[in-house]
């Protein structure tokens, strides 16, 4: 049950079943880090980039804008019946604050307008940067308010930066704002939510999701990943939060290669039982769709997607009348990443997910009667 709604406006009406929104707003293609600014003294990666360089490969950052062009552009061209599009808004300074420190929040914003890297990671600012940072955590949030009025079931914040690896203190991994972490602070403080679970299925580790979440017991994190020494390097099976907040942290690392069977069983055998435990009334997910095997990590399918979109669906509607949204975080692979994220929102909207692995079976066994006497010899002798 949901706690005390403070905001009438926020008043809860009941989703159509399947209804979805998709968040889209443009000036998130602002963030544009030039990958030929100087890079901070003595980093490894300028080493690297002068190597590049002199084979004449061009040094390219992976997290650019047209990854959100071809996820729009898919969408455009083959639009999923029943999925509107809205544009998002600026996440508040009062919204950041809830999850990052004050003097992060100051740095950042001092970067407004220019070129810097931010981190020794790989993590940099072009002048539109802090700007679009602000539009993905505040449409995180707007894809949260989406779905707690009740104007859809489910909603998918198409966003960019990523944020998963945002720490309170610092940016990391090509996210400047946590916008998952924003939006489940901001469910609980403002819209009358009292658990929020995120799970994470993005080929790396959420540090930072970890870390903000890491004492709250309020907050349930299940996160699914390549195992250490994989980047970040965290994210360790003992790893399962501290104080009140033991046992809300759940990582399961995975082994280079691991598909759809493997997440399906961890899904089925850990994070429903989780999930049933800690009885959420809002369910967000981090989807990164570089599990897929085009970003050369891990082996998930389309169907796997749409298997494990479908297993969240019915936890939501189990446990919070199918309040589901979805934040995206990695992909790079521009055709995994558009057409992952169309099958995601095609379940959403109410296509049945098709088992993973059994795609042509039913081929093979008709092939298989067809040929089943081609190889028996007629005389009975003959060895
Ligand atoms: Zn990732």
């Amino acid at each position: 049950m949901l706690g005390k709604n403070p905001d009438p406006a926020l008043e809860q009406q009941v989703a159509e079943p399947n209804s979805v929104i998709a968040f889209y707003d443009e000036r998130v293609l602002n963030h544009q880090p030039d990958s030929d600014a100087p890079f901070l003294p003595g980093r490894m990666d300028r080493k690297i980039r002068e190597l590049l360089s002199a084979l004449k490969v061009p040094w390219v950052y992976p997290e650019h804008a047209g990854r959100l062009k071809a996820i729009h552009q898919l969408l455009e061209l083959e639009p999923v019946p029943g999925v509107t599009f809205e544009a998002g808004k600026e996440a508040t300074r009062e919204q950041l604050g809830r999850v990052h420190t004050s003097s992060y929040l100051d740095h950042v914003f001092e970067l407004r307008g220019k070129n810097a890297w931010l981190d020794v990671d790989t993590t940099a600012v072009s002048p539109g940067s802090v700007d679009a940072a602000e539009v993905a955590a505040g449409t995180t949030v707007a894809a949260v308010e989406a779905v707690m009025q009740g104007r859809c079931q489910s909603a998918f914040a198409l966003v960019r930066p990523p944020g998963h690896h945002a720490e309170p203190v610092r940016a990391r991994g090509f996210c400047l704002f946590n916008n998952v972490a924003v939006a489940a602070a901001h469910a609980r403080a403002e819209l009358g939510c009292e658990r929020v679970l995120i799970v994470d299925w993005d080929a790396h580790h959420a540090n930072g999701t970890q870390d903000i979440f890491w004492a709250d017991p309020d907050v349930m994190l299940f996160d699914i990943h390549r195992s250490s020494p994989f980047y970040p390097g965290t994210g360790n099976l003992e790893d399962v939060g501290v104080g009140l907040g033991e046992g809300t942290t759940i990582n399961v690392p995975m082994p280079a290669g691991a598909g759809d069977r493997a997440y399906l069983s961890a899904f089925e055998d850990i994070l429903i039982p989780a999930a049933d435990w800690f009885q959420p009334d809002l369910i967000l997910v981090s989807a990164g769709f570089d599990p897929h095997p085009f970003d050369l990590a891990l082996n998930v399918s389309y169907e796997g997607f749409a298997a494990m979109t479908s297993m969240l669906q019915t936890l939501a509607q189990r446990h919070c009348d199918g309040r589901l949204v979805f934040v995206l975080e990695g992909g790079y692979h521009l055709l995994s990443l558009s057409r992952g994220v169309r099958t995601v929102l095609a379940v959403l909207a109410g296509a049945e997910a098709p088992e993973p692995g059994l795609i042509g079976i039913a081929e093979v066994r008709a092939a298989a009667d067809f040929h089943r006497h081609a190889f028996i010899a007629e005389d009975p002798d003959k060895p």
